[in-house]
C-alpha cells in the first residue's frame, strides 16, 4: 500500500493559516489600519466596496516601506516590530506577529504603493494567492496605499461564509469605532461605495467620542462625567454615562494601551458601582482607557481575540470601582452614595514593592501555521487544488466544506492532557493534535440542535421565574418569524405587549444560561445570515445555542470528560471547522515537528 500522508503546498498552508487571522472583511481592515497606526500615520483613509468583498483600501501617510521591506512584509513571520522574545514584553505596537499581510495576500488580490520620506520614488507591488505578480518603481506620495481586492477569491468555502454587504459593513463599522475611539489624534475618513460616511478630524478623546456617538439632542458633556485614577499600577481615564442617560443598548468600551478589549470582570466593577442607580434592564455607557506597563498585561496572542489578561486584575478591579464611584459621587449623581458604608472601597495605594507585578503571561501560540513547508512533490498537490480552486459559483451551490483532516477515533488508553485549562493535547497517528474544547463541544451540540430543529423534538425546562424580553422592531420581526422553530426546540414564549414577550421555558440543554441573552443571540445570529432560507436559519440558531451551551474556555476538564468529548467529536462532527469557519482542532504533523528541530 502506498503512503497517504503528504505535505500541503505553501499556498494552501497559507490559506489555512489565513483562516485564523482574516475571518471576514472587518478583521482584514483591522489589520491594515493597525499597520498604518504602527507606521505612525496621522491621516488614514479607508475605502470599502460591497461590504469589503470587492475592495478594502487603506491609505496612510505613515513612514512607508523600502522596496525590500515592501516585498518582505508579505512573507510569513516578517515583522519590523519585534526581533527577540524579550520584545514581546515591551510591546507598544498593535502588530508584532508578522502574519497579517502574509495571510491577506494568500486569500486576496493585493496591490501596494509605498514610499518612505527619504526616497525619491516609491514601490509598486502586486500579489495574489501569495505569489508576487509585479514589483516596480512608481511615483506615489509618502506613506502606504494598500488595496485588498476580491477577498477569499480562491477560498470559496470562506467566501460563502460572508454575510450580506450590510452585515459585513456593520462589522467593519464596529471595528472602525474600536480603532478611532482610541486614536483620537489621528484623522480618519471612511468611504463606503464612493460615499463618505465618516470624517473625523484630529481631536481630543472626548471630541472623538462625541463625534461618533453624540448625535442626540442633549450635548454630550451633559451626558457623561469624567473618570480618572492614577496609581503606580495603572492609569485609568475616560467617561461614564450619567445614570439618567442609560438605555438598554448603551455604548460600552474598554481600551488598554491603545487597543480595544473586552473585559467581563472589569465590566462587573462598573455595574457594581452603578448598582441601585439604574433600572434593571438599563445599562451604563462607558468609554474607559487603561494605561499600563506592557509587561503587566497578556495581550492574548490569538490575532483576532480581544480578551486581555492583567497581571493584577483584582487590584485594578478595586481601582476602577472606586474611580467610577468617586465620579458618580463627585458630580452628585448619586446622593445615595454612602462613603461611610462598608461597600466603599478606597483606591488602594499600591507601591511596586507591595504588589510585585507577576511574570508576564504571554501565550505564544505554538500551533501557529502548522502546515508551512517547502514545496511538495507536484503530483501530491492535485488533491488540494481541487479543494481550493473551484470557481466560486460552483461551491456556493454545494454545502460541502473543505475537509482537511478528519478527527480520528481516540483510544481510551491514550494519555491526553489539557494545557492551561484550555487546549486538549492528543497524540495521534496523524500528528500531535490540539483541540479547542469549547468549539469541539459546540460542534457536537450544533449537530444535536440541528437534529432537534428538523425533527421538532425539543424538551423544555420551565423557568421558575419567567423573564420578560423587550424587543426592537427588527428583533421582534425576526422573533415572530422564528416562533415555530423556537417552540420546536423548547422555548415557551407568551406575547405580553406589542413589543414584549414572557419567556416561560427554555430548551432543557440550556441549563443555567441567561434566557434573554440566549434568545437575543439566536435572533441576531439569524439576522446575520441575511437569508430567509429555513436551513440557514436552523444552522444559525443551532450555532448560537451551541455557543451558549458549550463548556467555556478555561474550564479544567477531567480525563474522563476529555475522552468523552473527543469520542463524541469523532462520532458526530469529525470535520475540522465549525459552520462559521472557526477551527476546532489543529494537527502538528510529524514532518512539521521534525522540521522545527
Ligand atoms: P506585523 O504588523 O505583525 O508586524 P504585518 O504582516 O501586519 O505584521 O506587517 C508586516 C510588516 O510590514 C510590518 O512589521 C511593517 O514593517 C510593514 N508594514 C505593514 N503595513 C505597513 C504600513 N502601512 N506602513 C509601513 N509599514 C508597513
Ligand atoms: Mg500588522
Amino acid at each position: 500500500m502506498s503512503d497517504i500522508i503528504h505535505l500541503l503546498p505553501d499556498n494552501v498552508a497559507n490559506q489555512i493559516a489565513a483562516g485564523e487571522v482574516i475571518q471576514r472583511p472587518a478583521s482584514c481592515l483591522k489589520e491594515l489600519v493597525e499597520n498604518a497606526l504602527d507606521a505612525s500615520a496621522n491621516n488614514i483613509r479607508i475605502l470599502v466596496k460591497d461590504g469589503g468583498r470587492t475592495l478594502l483600501q487603506v491609505i496612510d501617510n505613515g513612514k512607508g516601506m523600502s522596496p525590500t521591506d515592501a516585498r518582505m512584509a508579505f512573507e510569513r513571520h516578517a515583522t519590523s516590530k519585534i526581533s527577540q522574545a524579550a520584545d514581546l514584553f515591551q510591546l507598544r505596537t498593535m502588530g508584532f506577529r508578522g502574519e497579517a499581510l502574509a495571510s491577506i495576500c494568500a486569500v486576496a488580490h493585493v496591490e501596494v504603493n509605498t514610499r518612505r520620506p527619504e526616497d525619491e520614488v516609491g514601490t509598486h507591488l502586486e500579489i495574489a494567492g501569495s505569489k508576487v505578480i509585479t514589483q516596480d518603481v512608481t511615483q506615489c506620495p509618502v506613506g502606504t496605499n494598500i488595496r485588498v481586492k476580491n477577498l477569499f477569491y480562491n477560498v470559496p468555502a470562506r467566501r460563502k461564509f460572508l454575510k450580506t454587504d450590510q452585515t459585513e459593513m456593520r462589522n467593519i463599522l464596529t471595528e472602525y469605532h474600536r480603532i478611532v475611539l482610541v486614536n483620537p489624534q489621528v484623522q480618519f475618513t471612511l468611504v463606503n461605495n464612493d460615499e463618505i460616511i465618516s470624517e473625523l478630524p484630529s481631536s481630543s478623546t472626548k471630541q472623538r467620542i462625541e463625534a461618533i456617538f453624540g448625535h442626540t439632542s442633549k450635548p454630550f458633556t451633559a451626558q457623561v462625567v469624567d473618570i480618572q485614577a492614577n496609581t503606580e499600577l495603572v492609569n485609568i481615564y475616560g467617561f461614564i454615562g450619567k445614570p439618567e442617560m442609560a438605555t438598554k443598548n448603551s455604548q460600552q468600551f474598554f481600551f488598554v494601551n491603545g487597543r480595544f478589549m473586552r473585559h467581563p470582570y472589569f465590566h462587573k466593577a462598573i455595574t457594581t458601582a452603578y448598582s441601585g442607580l439604574l433600572s434593571p434592564d438599563h445599562n451604563p455607557s462607558y468609554f474607559i482607557y487603561f494605561d499600563i506597563q506592557p509587561d503587566a498585561i497578556d495581550v492574548n496572542i490569538h490575532p483576532t481575540k480581544t480578551e486581555i489578561k492583567f497581571a493584577d486584575e483584582q487590584a485594578i478591579f478595586q481601582i476602577l470601582l472606586a474611580a467610577v464611584r468617586e465620579a458618580l459621587g463627585k458630580f452628585n449623581i448619586t446622593p445615595s452614595l454612602d462613603f461611610t458604608s462598608e461597600t466603599h472601597i478606597e483606591i488602594p495605594q499600591i507601591s511596586p514593592q507591595a504588589t510585585p507585578i507577576a511574570m508576564p503571561r504571554l501565550q505564544v501560540n505554538p500551533a501557529y501555521n502548522p502546515f508551512k513547508q517547502s514545496a511538495p512533490h507536484k503530483t501530491q498537490t492535485q488533491h488540494w487544488e481541487k479543494l481550493y480552486s473551484q470557481p466560486i459559483a460552483d461551491t456556493t451551490a454545494s454545502s460541502e466544506e473543505p475537509v482537511l483532516f478528519h478527527f480520528p477515533a481516540i483510544d481510551q488508553s491514550i494519555p491526553i492532557m489539557q494545557w492551561q485549562s484550555k487546549y486538549i493535547i492528543v497524540p495521534s497517528s496523524q500528528g500531535l493534535m490540539m483541540v479547542h474544547p469549547h468549539r469541539a463541544h459546540m460542534a457536537i451540540l450544533y449537530k444535536e440542535m440541528l437534529a432537534l430543529l428538523s425533527q421538532h423534538k425539543g424538551v423544555s425546562q420551565q423557568l421558575l421565574f419567567p423573564e420578560v424580553i423587550e424587543l426592537s422592531p427588527e428583533d421582534l420581526h425576526t422573533l415572530q418569524a422564528l416562533q415555530d422553530d423556537l417552540s420546536a426546540i423548547g422555548f415557551g414564549l407568551d406575547q405580553l405587549s406589542p413589543n414584549a414577550y414572557t419567556i416561560t421555558s427554555i430548551p432543557m440543554q440550556l441549563g443555567q444560561t441567561n434566557p434573554c441573552e440566549t434568545l437575543l443571540q439566536v435572533i441576531h445570529q439569524v439576522q446575520d445570515t441575511g437569508s430567509t432560507a429555513t436551513q440557514q436559519w436552523h444552522e444559525a440558531m443551532a450555532l448560537a445555542l451551541a455557543d451558549k451551551m458549550a463548556i467555556p474556555m478555561g474550564k479544567a476538564l477531567s480525563d474522563a470528560e476529555m475522552h468523552d468529548l473527543l469520542t463524541r467529536l469523532h462520532q458526530n462532527h469529525p470535520a475540522q471547522y465549525l459552520s462559521n469557519g472557526q477551527t476546532i482542532f489543529i494537527i502538528l504533523t510529524p514532518d512539521e515537528i521534525q522540521r522545527r528541530f
